[in-house]
């Protein structure tokens, strides 16, 4: 596969060289076969380590899409970068990080699904004061949902932005998740990435699972895989199973997603588009609830830690396994297919409160 791999290698330069980027993560990161797991489960199984993006030891998939979101806001003369999400937010540690590394300041507006112990800080929000980012803890209120949580933060966020620019700050706001046009690209990137890592080892995938929140990884996946499909290249019918962590509309997410997807391609100045029909959501492994732990989640960590020695989180990676080792346990998957599972990062929820965490 010596002339797919150069095929990929140059259409990621005609479609990608022209990007903006800043200069934040560790690219491409490591693919490799988890010999033993594959040979529990009669699949050849491989993974992809988006949790080893950097740039601190506490990487994920948000450093992939910032590269281009922050690359822009750089070129715009952005000095304040706001954004949203959870306390526990994966996206918002990796924000504030990322702008420790450009020089921006960070500001954070996240919505306390789960109190934190101000004595006894966790994890991701650990991580944030220590980096110095400026928190904004926007407290549920009785009877509020957390959609109606989220948008308050954005309002109040926005006025604060106003309220800087009057003193001569550019501020520039990141959506949740990092999931905009130039954050989804990044993943159609990244899957180039990966197809071109599978060439080189003579393989393409048959199954590519993969947790999705916002939605903006999915959709850059997506967007990724039409551009291999229509230059004929491997990759372009992988099966690209995306494993919800949070209760979603189901055709409206596919709708937002593919729309997305859309965008990100027009993002690049690209003429493929993505359908609804293009997306493969997979809601049964998120119960009861965004950050709240389930029997299976918990085991399929433990599964990997014990066979593998890696470790998953219990919010978004724990579900997405166990939801893979679910598809391969019904047959979903036929015995040996070629899979990857894509590693998003968010292993510090395991040192995060006991809510998140479960009985692990
Ligand atoms: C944010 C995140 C995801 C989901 O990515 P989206 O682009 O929001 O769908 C998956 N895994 C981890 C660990 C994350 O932090």
């Amino acid at each position: 596969m010596a002339k797919e791999m150069e095929r990929i290698r140059e259409l990621r330069a005609e479609v990608f060289g022209g990007v903006k980027r800043a200069a934040l993560g560790f690219y491409p990161t490591p693919l490799h076969k988890l010999e033993r797991l594959s040979a529990e489960l009669g699949v050849e199984l491989y993974i992809k380590r988006d949790d080893l993006s950097g740039m601190s030891l506490f990487g994920g998939n948000k450093v992939r899409k910032l590269q281009f979101i922050l690359g822009r806001a750089q070129a715009m003369g952005c000095t304040a970068v706001f954004t949203y999400g959870a306390t526990q937010s994966n996206h918002a540690m990796q924000t504030a990080t990322a702008c420790r590394r450009l020089g921006l300041k960070p500001v954070l507006y996240l919505v306390a699904l789960v109190k934190p112990d101000e004595a006894d800080l966790r994890a991701n929000l650990l991580l944030d004061r220590i980096l110095g980012a400026e928190v904004h803890i926007v407290e549920q209120l009785p009877g509020e949902s957390e959609e109606d949580a989220e948008e308050r933060s954005f309002a109040m966020a926005r006025e604060h932005m106003r309220d800087l620019e009057e003193v001569g700050m550019r501020c520039c706001e990141v959506p949740m998740g990092g999931a905009d046009a130039a954050g989804s690209a990044a993943f159609a990137e990244g899957y180039l990435e990966l197809c071109g890592q599978l060439a080189a080892l003579d393989k393409q995938a048959d199954f590519l699972f993969h947790a999705a929140g916002t939605g903006g990884t999915l959709a850059g996946l997506v967007a990724g895989r039409a551009l291999l499909k229509a230059a004929g290249l491997p990759g372009g019918e992988t099966d690209i199973v995306s494993i919800n962590v949070s209760e979603k509309d189901r055709d409206a997410y596919h709708r937002k997603c593919a729309t997305l997807s859309c965008e990100a391609l027009a993002w690049l100045g690209r003429p493929e588009r993505v359908e609804p029909e293009d997306i493969h959501t997979d809601a049964r492994y998120f119960a009861p609830g965004y950050e709240k732990p389930n029997p299976a989640a918990t085991e399929a960590i433990r599964r990997l830690a014990r066979t593998e020695g890696l470790l998953l989180d219990p919010v978004y990676t724990g579900k997405a396994f166990a939801g893979m080792l679910d598809h391969i346990a019904r047959g979903e998957v036929p015995k040996g297919a070629t899979v990857v599972f894509l590693h998003t990062g968010g292993t510090t929820a395991l040192f995060a409160e006991r809510e998140i965490l479960g009985p692990i």
